[in-house]
């Protein structure tokens, strides 16, 4: 079946009032950007409080749906199937043939919903509802009209032309990229942060990210790992500018001077301290990690806690009380998992204890720090200096 356009519903909750507009742009300027890489000609407009893809050209129906499942703020995509009206006659006609081919088993409960948003149409809705009710069950005896719980909702949008559509695909959900401000990720070539990735920028937030390496102890091919998982997640919330860190030099400072026992958690606090920094340079409302109660050991409540010390901004850990299943879940969904499992090291898996603090102090932490003091400031400068942008699309 030909579909010519598509009907996209978004939440009703988050357009309420003067929100409306700023969700509907965004939405729409979204959508326009990947329909973009896709083949076809493509004109997304508003009409009536609703949002239309109208396709013409080579195109393809599944590349369309593909596409517009990136668009966070979608909740579903119905295909359409847009008929001229000539006659109630050929209007029948043309929603028996809807049914036919979109249905091939037959044995289903349906309901017309017919709506007139042209008023001058000469058939009222409840007409229209019982007359093409009737002509689908003088063509199909075997339908079956069920107005509470149809198995088959038939919509018939009067307009300019006829609508006729019935499915309804789920759409990501979320709210547009862009409506709610920008946050920086903390990615590394991990399950995780690519996920944590995604689950924010679900709520409407635009993504930079920042990724520490240490050559030559991790290597080319982790970085890559890096930038390709940041291409993934990009596809749903555009543009990602990742910075890579060299963080090498630290890394050994902290080796050399720290208590092994506690090298993660200190690691952990000058990438948050460093990606604080990147962050507020380029207007970032936010951190995000990874990170889950109870993982590994610097994720249990009070290394968290001891971690968390070090930032100004907020650290959003959208994983927090998620299951390891659950994660990965998530990260098949969005298209990282293969790339996520790829065994290339991480900077941190290099400068691992066998036997980290689970239960850090504070106040411990904080005098292993001062023994940096005097050569970690010029690493952390250093460090920053080092900042690689890649802007991942
Ligand atoms: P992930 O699967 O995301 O790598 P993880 O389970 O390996 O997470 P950790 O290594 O403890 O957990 O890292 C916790 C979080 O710290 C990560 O989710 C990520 O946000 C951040 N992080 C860890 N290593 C790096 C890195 N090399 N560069 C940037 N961020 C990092
Ligand atoms: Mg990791």
């Amino acid at each position: 079946m030909k579909y010519s356009t598509f009907l996209i519903k978004y939440a009703e909750i988050a357009i309420k009032g003067k929100n409306r507009y700023v969700f509907e742009d965004a939405l729409m300027h979204r959508m326009k950007l990947v329909l973009k890489r896709v083949p076809g000609d493509f004109a997304v407009t508003k009409t009536q409080g609703r949002v239309y893809v109208d396709c013409s050209g080579q195109y393809d129906t599944d590349e369309v749906i593909g596409a517009l499942l990136t668009v966070f703020g979608i909740n579903a995509i119905c295909p359409v199937v847009k008929v001229p009206y000539e006659s109630f006659d050929d209007l029948k006609r043309d929603v028996v043939k809807y049914v036919d081919e979109e249905y091939p088993d037959k044995n289903k409960t349906f309901k017309v919903f017919a709506r007139r948003a042209n008023k001058s149409f000469p058939v009222r809705s409840t007409d229209m509802n019982a007359d093409l009710g009737g002509a689908i069950l003088d063509a199909f005896p075997q339908m079956k009209v069920d107005v509470h719980d149809p198995e088959i909702m038939l919509n018939v949008e009067v307009r300019e032309d006829i609508f006729i559509y019935s499915r309804q695909i789920t759409g990501p959900g979320g709210m547009p990229i862009g409506t709610n401000g920008k946050a920086m990720l903390l990615l590394s070539g991990g399950i995780d942060s690519p996920v944590a990735g995604y689950m924010v920028a679900k709520r409407g937030v635009k993504i930079d990210a920042v990724y520490f390496h240490a050559p030559p102890y991790t290597s080319e091919r982790a970085k890559q790992k890096v930038v390709d998982l940041a291409k993934q997640v990009a596809k749903y919330t555009g543009t990602i500018c990742l910075h890579v860190i060299n963080f090498t030099d630290i890394q050994l400072a902290i080796y050399d001077t720290c208590p092994h026992d506690e090298l993660t958690i200190i690691m952990r606090r000058y990438m948050m301290r460093i990606a604080e920094h990147i962050a507020k340079e380029n207007d970032c409302l936010g951190l995000i990690t990874g990170e889950s109660i109870g993982q590994v050991a610097s994720q249990t409540i009070q290394s968290l806690a001891v971690t968390n010390e070090v930032c100004t901004l907020p650290v959003f850990r959208p994983l927090i009380g998620f299951d390891k299943q659950e994660i990965i879940t998530v990260s098949e969904k969005i298209g990282t998992f293969e790339t996520s499992i790829l065994p290339f090291e991480d900077c941190c898996t290099i400068f691992v204890a066998k036997h980290p603090v689970t239960r850090p102090n504070a106040k411990v932490i904080r005098r292993s720090e001062e023994k940096l003091y005097g050569t970690i400031e010029a690493l952390v400068e250093k460090a920053i200096e080092t900042d690689e942008v890649i802007n991942v699309i």
